[in-house]
C-alpha cells in the first residue's frame, strides 16, 4: 500500500513509498483493529521533521512514515475486540508505552524515558498511508456525527490535557474560579483552546497576529470570544485595557512571547500554560528578577505540557460535540485546506502556514 515517508535529519525528503499492508494478526491475542484512514491533518511538527529537524525512525528503518493527526474507520477486528466494530469512526493516539513508571499506568504522554515513541513522529510510522492496525487502547471511537471535524481531535487532545492540567494545578487554591482567559495565538490549537475554555464558561480574548476582519478572527469571534491583534495592541496595551488573566494558554510557536505574557497578562494566583514546540535556538534578554518577583509575589505557576493520553482524547470528543452544537459549522471552517490523495502529500507540506491556512490535511479516502 502507499505511503507518505521521510528520511529524518534530512530536509526535504517526504516521499511517496509503498509499504507491506498490515495484518490484524500483527497485534498478538486476537486484540488487532484493521483500520482504514480516511483523513490526516498535518502541522508545524511534520514541517519541522521534513525540515529534517526533527523526528526519528523505528528501529530498523531508515525512513519514518509521517502523519500523526488522523481519522480513520474500523473495518475489522481480532476475536478478541469487544470495545469496537467495523465501521466505527476512530483517532489514534499518537504516543506509545514507554518504559518509565507513567508508561507502565497508561501515561505515555508523562513518559519520564529520554526516548519516547509518536507515530509518525519519533520512532513509529504514522498514519499518513492506507491503512494501520492498532490495539483499542490505542484508539478513540468518534460518534458518526463528528466525521467532518474528528481529524481535529488530536490537536485538541493537546489542548485539552492543558487546560485539564491547569485546573489540576490550581486545586492548590482549594475555591479557584477562574473567570478570563487569554489564549496566545489563534492557529489550529489556539482556535481549539478559545473552544474548550468558552466551553467551561470563561471570557476569552485571543491573540493573533494579522488585523481583524480575517477568517482567525471570524473564527475566534464565532467561538464566542475576543480577538486582539498584536500587530494594533501591544501585549502591554492589551493588560491595561483588558486586565490581567487567571489562565493563559500559549500556542503561538514563538517563545519570547511566553515570558512576555507570564509578566504582563498573567493575573496574581494564575497559571500560564505552555504548549509551543519550539525546536529553533532563539535567545532573548529578558528581565529576570521582575518575572521572578512577579512570579514570587503573585504565587503563580507556569508549567509545560505535550501529547495525551486517553482521558483528554476523551474530553475532546465532548468539547467538539459541545461546540458542534453550539456553533453548527464553526469547527469545520477550521479545515481550510483539503488535499485529496496520498499522492498530493508535496502539496499539503507546502501549504503548511501559508496565509490562510489553518488546518491542512489530506483527505486519504473519502468519509
Ligand atoms: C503532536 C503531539 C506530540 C508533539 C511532540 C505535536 O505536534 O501533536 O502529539 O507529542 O508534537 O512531538
Ligand atoms: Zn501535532
Amino acid at each position: 500500500m502507499k505511503a507518505v515517508a521521510v528520511f529524518p535529519g534530512k530536509a526535504d525528503t517526504a516521499h511517496l513509498t509503498e509499504i507491506p499492508k498490515p495484518r490484524l494478526e500483527d497485534v498478538p491475542d486476537g486484540r488487532g483493529v484493521l483500520v482504514r484512514v480516511l483523513r490526516v491533518g498535518l502541522d508545524g511538527t511534520d514541517k519541522e521533521i521534513n525540515a529534517g529537524e526533527y523526528g526519528a525512525a523505528p528501529e530498523g528503518f531508515d525512513f519514518l512514515v509521517l502523519g500523526h493527526e488522523s481519522l480513520g474507520v474500523v473495518e475489522d477486528v481480532g476475536r478478541a475486540v469487544t470495545e469496537l466494530a467495523p465501521d466505527d469512526l476512530v483517532v489514534a493516539r499518537v504516543r506509545r508505552a514507554g518504559s518509565s513508571l507513567y508508561d507502565r499506568i497508561g501515561m505515555p504522554d508523562m513518559t519520564t524515558d529520554d526516548a519516547y515513541f509518536e507515530h509518525g513522529i519519533s520512532r513509529v510510522h504514522g498514519f499518513l498511508t492506507e491503512y494501520y492496525v492498532e490495539e483499542p487502547e490505542y484508539l478513540i471511537r468518534v460518534p458518526t456525527a463528528l466525521r467532518d471535524v474528528g481529524v481535529l481531535l488530536e490537536p485538541t487532545s493537546v489542548v485539552e490535557k492543558g487546560i485539564l492540567q491547569a485546573y489540576e494545578i490550581q486545586r492548590r487554591l482549594k475555591v479557584w474560579q477562574p473567570a478570563r482567559a487569554a489564549v496566545l495565538g489563534a492557529g489550529t490549537i489556539g482556535l481549539l483552546a478559545v473552544m474548550a475554555l468558552r466551553n467551561r464558561g470563561l471570557e476569552v480574548f485571543a491573540f493573533g497576529l494579522d488585523p481583524p476582519p480575517c477568517l482567525n478572527s471570524e473564527l475566534v469571534e464565532a467561538l464566542g470570544a475576543r480577538y486582539v491583534s498584536t500587530k494594533q495592541t501591544t501585549i502591554q496595551e492589551a493588560a491595561e485595557q483588558h486586565g490581567t488573566f487567571d489562565l493563559v494558554f500559549e500556542a503561538t510557536g514563538f517563545s519570547p512571547l511566553a515570558f512576555e505574557a507570564m509578566c504582563v497578562l498573567l493575573g496574581k494566583n494564575g497559571v500560564i500554560v505552555l504548549s509551543s514546540v519550539t525546536g529553533g535556538m532563539r535567545r532573548v534578554e529578558v528581565p529576570s528578577d521582575a518575572i521572578n518577583l512577579d512570579f514570587v509575589l503573585g504565587n503563580k505557576v507556569m508549567f509545560g505540557t505535550v501529547n495525551a493520553n486517553r482521558e483528554h482524547f476523551e474530553a475532546g470528543v465532548r468539547d467538539l460535540a459541545v461546540a458542534e452544537a453550539q456553533c453548527p459549522g464553526c469547527l469545520e471552517r477550521l479545515l481550510t485546506h483539503r488535499v485529496e490523495g496520498l499522492e498530493r502529500f508535496d502539496e499539503a507540506l507546502r501549504l503548511l502556514g501559508t496565509p490562510g491556512a489553518i488546518k491542512v490535511f489530506v483527505e486519504v479516502a473519502p468519509l
